[in-house]
């Protein structure tokens, strides 16, 4: 495998913020759906309140989100060795384009939810590496969540990396979590390495 793409998620990935999903989700009452797809199924008036909820509590975590450790010296590490970044979010266009600009980062492509596709499916995953003009086996996707190696996994991407400090919670899924972004930076530069054996 050579290596030429990262596809990130936002939060949690590349950002810290704090979300209490439970709370969200029970606010929400989404009956366990994903809040998207759930959102989605809604009849007006009960959609257009429940998406000013959800957008209530992403705004006030992304205006108090802060960069992930060691994640710009990361992505330049990136951009040094020409590998390519996505960004895949199920937040807004908007949100994403606060913290790239507050935090001065800079990707190849980014696939907000305004596209329509959303994680845990893995289309959106799919039109990033359309974008990036890269087969999935030349890429990565670097996540936080259960969602993310489904979507990646979906997609058919090979090298799933997680970052977490909780290993647990992703025992037996086909990924690699690491509990910090220096971590995953070395086993990204032993697969580069390994390229050029
Ligand atoms: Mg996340």
């Amino acid at each position: 495998m050579i290596l030429k793409g990262a596809i990130f998620d936002m939060d949690g990935t590349v950002v810290d913020v704090s979300y209490d999903w439970v709370k969200i989700k029970a606010e929400l009452m989404t009956e366990g759906k994903p809040i998207l797809l759930y959102l989605q199924s809604l009849e007006e008036p009960d959609r257009s309140q429940k998406w000013k909820v959800l957008e209530r509590y992403e705004h006030k975590a992304t205006q108090k989100a802060k960069l992930k450790p060691g994640m710009h010296e990361f992505l330049d590490f990136l951009s040094a060795r020409r590998i390519k970044k996505g960004l895949v979010t199920n937040n807004s266009r908007q949100n994403a384009a606060f913290l790239l600009r507050k935090f001065d980062l800079a990707f190849d492509c980014v696939i907000s939810r305004e596209s329509g596709l959303w994680k845990p499916s893995g289309a959106p995953i799919l039109a990033a590496l359309q974008e990036l003009k890269l087969k999935k086996d030349e890429c990565c996707v670097i996540g936080d969540s259960h969602f993310d190696i489904h979507a990646a996994a979906e997609a058919g991407i090979p090298h799933i990396f997680i970052l977490s400090a909780d290993k647990a919670r992703f025992d037996g899924m086909e990924a690699e979590v690491f509990s910090s972004v220096e971590e995953l930076q070395s086993r990204i530069e032993d697969l580069l390495k390994k390229e050029k054996r």
